[in-house]
């Protein structure tokens, strides 16, 4: 390995220099380093395999280091690595621009680039804000749900619910009015909640931001789209935006290509990140409707949307997108989304049987098992640890979100692996509490 160092290992190494995200440093575990990875498989540097069974993140949607989106980055790489994008274009980010666009809802018409899903959420949020500035209007108000996890800079952080301990930055976030979501039983409290902001404040809300469907980080938290639907329908009769934020759910996740298209009311405003290149590289998103372009569009330099990043729009991140849309386009892809769906499906008949289990929750890719607990369910709770700990044994890359144990494959996985996966859950909860 480290020919200056032979006595230590990689992680050893890490632990001297590396500052990890979502990491209390001082307790966490040590790292496991992973030497290479292919499909949905990771080998780690000591020889162990592991099976990645949330796709690294939610990001990788056809495995690991595929080899189509690897040559088709090469090849980039040495035609055009990057430009800058302003007053500068190139032909990678026109072509996954147009690709995009046969794939999202009809009313999108034009595609802002930027790098990660928080950014993305981010310019969602300013072109909602911006768009009535522009017009004279003063609407500042944003609706979000109460449970919704929309990324880590300072807007995404404001709309985020309550629960992602935020303590040391509440004072700098702007406020925004939270609604439950409408999971099975609440719908009508989420509508009844929504008209009743709208009746305080007819005319100073600007946006409604949520995570369509399936409500990510907050515990893969479901809800029905009619139930959607009615609150997207609410807000557009009252002149507000709706931002769909698709970083996690879009890209085949849900079963559909978007959740979006789950929907009979589109969404003003999509965020896109996680799964657009297929998880090989950093890049995002956002798309919205010629209405909301048409505000910006103006003689008035002062509407212009100010906002840039160094590597927005890069060619080789476009190239990584375009590959992984031609595998997204091929039936085959659409075969193992219906496959890993139907072998969810499964699984959820006999797992909510299981004595531990509260509620077993499924779209598409995506099944959720809640377990039972006696403290709340939140992020620091000891039943993860416990399961973390066994899963860490079994050699499954799973990563549980307090008692809500979750698995979002990559595409690729087979139905071997993804049996394996159930069979570890499963062993898991009938351990719980032996300890
Ligand atoms: C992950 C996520 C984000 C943030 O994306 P980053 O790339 O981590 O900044 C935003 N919204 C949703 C729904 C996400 O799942």
């Amino acid at each position: 390995m480290n020919l200056l160092t032979p006595n230590k290992t990689i992680t050893d190494l890490d632990r001297e220099i590396i500052w990890h995200p979502y990491t209390q440093m001082k307790t966490a575990g040590a790292p496991i380093a992973v030497a290479s990875a292919k499909d949905a498989l990771l080998t780690t540097e000591s020889g162990e395999i592991f099976i990645d069974a949330i796709s690294s993140w939610w990001v990788t949607l056809h495995g690991h280091a595929n080899a189509r989106i690897a040559e088709r980055v090469y090849q980039q790489m040495l035609e055009l690595e990057h430009v800058i994008f302003a007053g500068f274009t190139h032909e990678p980010a026109v072509e996954l621009g147009r690709r995009l666009l046969t794939h999202l809802p009809k009313n999108q018409e034009k595609l802002f680039f930027t790098d990660n899903g928080s950014t993305a959420v981010e310019v969602g949020l300013k072109m909602a804000i911006q768009y009535f500035h522009n017009q004279g209007k003063k609407r500042t108000k944003i609706i979000a749900f109460q449970d919704a996890y929309h990324g880590d800079t300072f807007g995404a952080m404001s709309v985020g619910g309550s629960v992602f301990f935020q303590d040391a930055f509440g004072e700098y976030l702007f406020e925004v009015a939270l609604l439950p979501v409408p999971v099975p039983g609440r719908e009508a409290e989420s509508l009844s909640q929504l008209e009743a902001l709208i009746a305080q404040h007819p005319d100073d809300i600007a946006a409604f931001i949520f995570e369509p469907l399936v409500l990510g980080a907050g515990g893969m938290l479901m809800y029905e789209p009619e139930a959607l639907d009615s609150l997207i329908g609410k807000c557009q009769e009252n002149g507000i935006l709706c931002i769909a934020d698709e970083v996690m759910t879009g890209f085949g996740r849900t079963g559909k290509f978007f959740a979006s298209d789950y929907l009979e009311h589109q969404p003003d405003i999509i965020a896109m990140s996680k799964g657009l290149t297929g998880g090989t590289l950093p890049m995002a998103i956002t798309a919205c409707s010629s209405q909301v372009y048409a505000a910006f569009h103006s003689d008035d330099k002062y509407k212009a949307l100010y906002h840039g990043h160094s590597y927005t729009g890069n060619p080789v991140g476009c190239a990584a997108g375009l590959a992984s849309m031609d595998i997204m386009e091929e039936e085959e892809t659409w075969n193992r989304i219906a496959g890993i769906a139907n072998h969810h499906a499964n699984f959820a008949q006999h797992i909510r049987q299981h004595p531990r289990v509260k509620e077993v929750r499924q779209r598409g890719t995506i099944i959720a098992i809640e377990l039972q607990t006696e403290e709340s369910t939140t992020y620091f709770n000891s039943i993860r640890d416990q399961l973390n700990r066994y899963f860490i044994e079994q050699k499954v890359l799973l990563r549980p979100l307090g008692n809500v144990v979750y698995i979002l494959p990559p595409y690729c996985i087979t139905a071997e692996q993804l049996q394996r996966v159930y069979t570890v859950l499963e062993e898991a909860f009938n351990q719980l509490g032996n300890e």
